[in-house]
């Protein structure tokens, strides 16, 4: 991380652990937001003196940011291993791509979904057609769970709605077989990649899902960039996401003719910068799997080899410990606030982790309880690409430090948080 906080901000933070002019900074929260790669922001950097308005300038700037923004269009398709059928929109984030495929879907279309979601997949679908399934306790158990469910959907669309990664606890769906008996049944899928997709390769075609939604902040490019990308005649079908220029072919007095394709639903000036961002992380990352890959799977065991040292520590687990899954652990420990935990290893040992129920409140309460836990939230750490074994290995010792002996400061409780 940069030495300087950024001046807007002002005095008031207290800077945790200065060290030779360097905040010693370890964000270990990589699940909320992944940090910018250095590739990501030399990109942004080169496009910013050419900022313009897409599609609709004649100016050179304006054919720039066109290229650009259908190439990255290009780079997402190539990202996510898409058909060539298929079409990938610019969203926000997850959240609204899962909200934009919510309002895409056809009259009386019945969704099916596992109440562990997260919040942006559980909730967008509204209606008497949802279906929440429970928790299933093994990814066998939840493929014959969907089965079950879609065999007794009503007759019409349907849609079945799947994460790659819970977000709660890192853990992998077994996504193809989950397709593959939504497909059996009739029914198409939504994959959540918003946790899966920084840690493996997605492949739409492969994996025989139908649509794909992602997140660029979890992708290490900045904020505000997001796709869905999937089977264009659901989306061709539906009304514009957003109504406004950009989605139009043409406008009368009494009608508006609607685009067909992703501009169909991506009214208004687009986040060009945003894109290309998003677009470039995903390149850099396919071009680097293996090292992705290797560089978590060290920290990841060093993380739970650790945590499973500290006394009265309680993992939380939806498939049991030994299930694969990408670099997220959240967990409890006995007689020990989450919430203070988190405050003293971000105050006393510069170290960034969430504490809560993680936008995913069925999910947490259920775990917490399958754990023998009764503190109410939990606490997760993550790692990726911006993650070291020296962060991890602060994690673990300051979190025993805490445990065994206590934080050196004193906390006081505003409005549900602990503030030094
Ligand atoms: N799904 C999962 C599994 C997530 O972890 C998140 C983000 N925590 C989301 C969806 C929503 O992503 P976003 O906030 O970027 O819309």
């Amino acid at each position: 991380f940069p030495a300087r906080i950024p001046a807007v901000v002002g005095r008031e933070l207290r800077v945790p652990l200065v060290t030779g002019g360097r905040v010693g900074y370890a964000n270990l929260d990589h699940a909320a937001s992944a940090p910018c790669l250095d590739a990501v922001q030399d990109a942004v950097n080169e496009l910013l003196p050419w900022y313009a308005s897409v599609h609709r300038g004649a100016g050179f700037a304006s054919q720039v940011c066109t290229r650009v923004y259908e190439g990255a269009r290009a780079r997402l398709r190539a990202f996510v291993g898409a058909r060539e059928t298929d079409s990938v929109i610019f969203t926000r984030n997850t959240t609204d791509s899962l909200n934009l495929l919510a309002r895409a879907l056809l009259r009386k279309t019945s969704v099916v979904v596992f109440d562990t979601e997260h919040h942006a997949a559980l909730l967008p679908w509204g209606g008497p057609r949802v279906r929440r399934i429970e928790a299933p306790e093994s990814p066998a158990a939840a493929v014959r769970a969907l089965d079950a469910a879609l065999a007794e959907c009503p007759e019409g669309p349907r849609l079945a709605v799947i994460t790659g990664a819970s977000n709660v606890t890192g853990e992998l769906w077994p996504v193809a077989e989950l397709a593959r008996v939504a497909r059996s049944r009739g029914a198409r899928t939504v994959l959540d990649a918003a946790q899966l997709a920084p840690h493996r390769p997605v492949r739409i075609a492969d994996l025989g899902v139908d649509y794909v939604a992602v997140s660029g902040h979890k992708l290490y490019a900045p904020f505000g960039a997001g796709a869905l990308v999937g089977r264009a005649d659901w989306l061709n079908a539906a009304d514009p996401y957003l109504a406004g220029g950009g989605a139009t072919r043409a406008v009368q007095e009494s009608s508006v003719g609607w685009n067909l394709g992703p501009e169909r639903h991506e009214a208004g000036s687009p986040n060009t910068v945003g894109v290309h961002a998003l677009a470039t992380a995903c390149a850099e990352l396919a071009a680097n799997w293996k090292a992705v890959g290797d560089h978590e799977e060290v920290l990841l065991r060093r993380l739970r080899a650790g945590l499973s040292r500290i006394p009265g520590l309680r993992e939380l687990s939806l498939f049991g410990a030994e299930h694969d899954r990408v670099g997220v652990v959240s967990f409890t420990v006995d007689g020990q606030d989450p919430g203070l935990l988190a405050a003293a290893l971000a105050a006393e040992h510069g170290i960034g982790v969430r504490d809560g129920l993680f936008c995913a409140h069925l999910a947490v309460r259920r775990l917490l309880h399958e754990a023998g836990s009764d503190s109410g939230r939990a606490v997760r750490v993550s790692v990726g690409l911006g993650s070291t074994v020296e962060h991890v290995d602060r994690f673990v010792s300051a979190l025993h430090a805490l445990v065994t002996e206590g934080p050196r400061w004193r906390y006081e409780q505003t409005d549900g948080r602990w503030l030094p």
